[in-house]
């Protein structure tokens, strides 16, 4: 049986989140589970900025996904895509969301795996 474990990680508010993805991060590390924590670009800037070098530490040992540069902040991928096509779309999604693959790769120290998109941003 296989079982995919995925967090998002995202919560650009409350610095006390931190703490959360810090300890499931060890607590599926400490049981051999390595998971999928997709990571908010802004939200691995906050930990940079903060020293939280424990929590970057610890999520860098999981797969890692970039969940959007930055989240809800506007313009959302659905508001800055609404009036592109396909082409134009792909180079707009990449101008947008650029920053927060190069941050989580410079970050975390490994490039994201996927791109994993906030819940409604379709
Ligand atoms: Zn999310």
């Amino acid at each position: 049986m296989y079982v995919y474990v995925c967090f998002d990680v995202e919560d650009l508010v409350h610095p006390g989140s931190d703490d959360v993805a810090l300890d499931i991060a060890k607590a599926l590390s400490e049981d051999d589970v390595t998971a999928m924590m997709c990571v908010v670009g802004e939200k691995a800037r906050l930990w940079e900025q903060r020293g939280r070098d424990d929590v970057i530490a610890a999520v860098g040992k999981h797969d890692v996904g970039l969940h959007t540069n930055r989240h809800s902040i506007h313009p959302t991928i659905a508001e800055y895509l609404a009036d592109k096509g396909w082409d134009d779309g792909v180079a707009e999604a990449v101008h947008q969301e650029g920053p927060g693959a190069r941050d989580l790769t410079r970050i975390l120290g490994m490039p994201p795996s996927t791109w994993g998109t906030p819940g409604s941003s379709w």
